[in-house]
């Protein structure tokens, strides 16, 4: 008898039991990516038809940096609270993150939600606005595989899907015009994500 904590991720391996019996890591992350998208898919169903056309709101100067075709098919909610995904589906490093805190979240390439305290603020807007063009450019299934990947091992902030976002709304806030697309293909092409 091999006594091993069953706190110990080698446990299958020193007992010499195949780990597919519950997935490996590589797939269970697929698996809750799947459920991810789903679930964002499902909610812009049901929301997009009561959201706000962003070209259509005081925000339409964002073409400026976003182009008229991003603008044109973007829509948000103002809402109280952030919809979250169901606890089970939710990746363990996302659970931690503090949902309530957050002011604006961005779910598949065409729609985001921003809390009613900041709905008027833009660069609220303009930063949701560069998460929609790297889902645009990514696809909805390797955003989230990338985003849940680098919340998982960098944590928030040091996300580079974040740090992006981050940088551009400097940008922004100092007052430079630019197109946003280039700057962005850019950089997922130096990550290796595209
Ligand atoms: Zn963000």
């Amino acid at each position: 008898m091999v006594h091993v904590p069953f706190s110990d991720w080698t446990l299958g391996k020193s007992l010499g039991v195949d780990e597919a019996i519950c997935g490996t890591e590589d797939e269970r992350n697929r698996a809750m990516v799947g459920q991810l998208v789903k679930w964002v898919e499902e909610l812009t169903a049901e929301r997009k038809p009561y959201a706000t056309a962003l070209g259509a709101s005081k925000f339409l100067w964002l073409t400026t940096y976003f182009g008229r075709e991003v603008v044109d098919e973007t829509a948000f909610q103002v809402v109280p609270l952030l919809p979250a995904p169901p606890g089970p589906i939710l990746p363990s490093g996302l659970a931690d993150t503090e949902w309530s805190i957050m002011d604006g979240i961005t779910l598949g390439a065409t729609m985001y939600y921003v809390r009613e305290h900041r709905s008027a603020d833009p660069t609220l807007h303009f930063h949701e606005l560069v998460h929609i063009v790297q889902y645009r450019l990514l696809g909805i299934e390797k955003f989230l595989d990338i985003y849940v990947q680098e919340h998982t091992s960098r944590g928030y902030r040091a996300n580079r899907l974040e740090q992006m976002a981050y940088s551009a709304e400097a940008a922004f806030n100092r007052g430079k015009t630019f197109k946003i697309a280039p700057i962005l293909r850019h950089h997922l092409h130096q990550c290796g994500w595209i």
